[in-house]
């Protein structure tokens, strides 16, 4: 009767339940919001150790479940419990959050409770392992990726513990582990678009150079895409002349020159790729199955070298991004919004 889909593995193990709370260091002054209370085995001790729990629960056959269990008892009134989809719910105001989260939500859940405009002192959250892996790796680990790279920037992360596959019912396929992540407060004044925008150009090859990743016509053409729209947006005149489809034969440049960035991509999901990314791949082979390249004009030349300035400027153009710290990569995005280069 377990809905799997939905990532229901009650947790069952009462020592891994209160080593979870202890991480928490809930004060009873705390309001928690706990992710998919399931059954309760969570719920039934963060309440006994804060003021109010909001549970956000998606299955209404656990939500009833849980009713049940708090029912005519003292700590029924500390219990809000709403029904839904945790993403789409408007959260109110938390101290702290704790979660045996139901895993295909744990990245936009990650991201969610990050860009919350009062963050959470401190989130408790199991995840497949993996996952927690990438959350948790520091510059040259395997698992270093725009994930871990990102939430670092918004958050302290700490590995907790692996939890084994015998501590849930039903067993999940995976092994999970428990990481504390605790949000920067203040906020670093970082625009997050910005600073994911360029991750994600970064991590497209992780362990190429930035000079090299930069390089790719495609990554090339995005830039100089973003880089005309900040012009138009801030009134700045650009010279267009040269710009256009020409046949092929001309002193034009390849658009498409690395078509194995698409191959092989070290755990990289569309999902991580630039947005736009895609589609100027498939521009760019369109054209030149028309016989056409796109003429790189003066805007790709100015681009370019603005690229290269800032390159040598930061002193990053032979370094990985799979070796990068956030110091690297915020000065890398200083440098660039200095000249005019925008990510977002
Ligand atoms: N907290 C319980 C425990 O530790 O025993 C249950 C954890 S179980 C891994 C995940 C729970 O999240 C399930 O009760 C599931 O119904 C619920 N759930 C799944 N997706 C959800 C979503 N998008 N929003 C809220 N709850 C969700």
């Amino acid at each position: 009767k377990m809905n799997k889909d939905i990532g229901q593995h009650i947790l069952i193990n009462p020592g891994i339940v209160d080593r979870i709370i202890d991480k928490a260091a809930l004060k009873q002054s705390d309001v928690v919001l706990e992710v998919g209370p399931g059954t309760g085995n969570l719920t039934m001790k963060i309440l006994e150790n804060a003021r109010k729990v909001v549970a956000v629960e998606m299955d209404p056959r656990m939500a009833a479940e849980l009713t049940k269990r708090v029912q005519g008892k003292p700590v029924e009134r500390k219990l809000e419990l709403m029904l839904g989809d945790v993403i789409k719910t408007e959260l109110p105001y938390f101290d702290v959050c704790i979660s045996n989260t139901p895993y295909q939500i744990s990245s936009p859940l990650v991201f969610k409770l990050l860009a919350l405009p009062t963050p959470p002192r401190m989130c408790v959250l199991m995840f497949q392992k993996e996952f927690a892996d990438r959350l948790t790796a520091q510059p040259g680990d395997a698992f270093y990726s725009r994930l871990s790279a990102n939430v670092q920037m918004w958050s302290k992360v700490t590995h907790v513990m692996k939890v084994g596959k015998g501590n849930f019912k039903p067993p999940p396929q995976v092994e999970s582990a428990v990481v504390k992540i605790e949000p920067k407060f203040p906020r670093p004044t970082v625009s997050y678009e910005e600073w994911d925008g360029m991750l994600r150009i970064l991590f497209i090859r992780k362990n190429k150079t930035i000079s090299a990743v930069f390089g790719l016509s495609t990554v090339q053409v995005l830039i100089e895409r973003n880089y005309r729209t900040w012009c138009a947006q801030n009134d700045i005149p650009l010279d267009t002349e040269e710009d256009g489809d020409v046949e092929m034969g001309g002193e034009v440049e390849e658009v498409v020159a690395d078509n194995d960035v698409m191959e092989g991509l070290e755990g990289v999901d569309d999902d991580d790729l630039p947005r736009g990314y895609h589609e100027i791949m498939s521009e760019s082979r369109g054209a030149k199955k028309q016989g056409k390249r796109k003429y790189r004009g003066k805007v790709a030349e100015l681009v370019r070298s603005k690229v290269k300035r800032v390159l040598e400027e930061t002193d990053l153009a032979n370094r990985r991004a799979a070796k990068c710290d956030q110091g690297d990569f915020l000065n890398l995005l200083y440098s660039f919004n200095k000249e005019g280069i925008h990510f977002n």
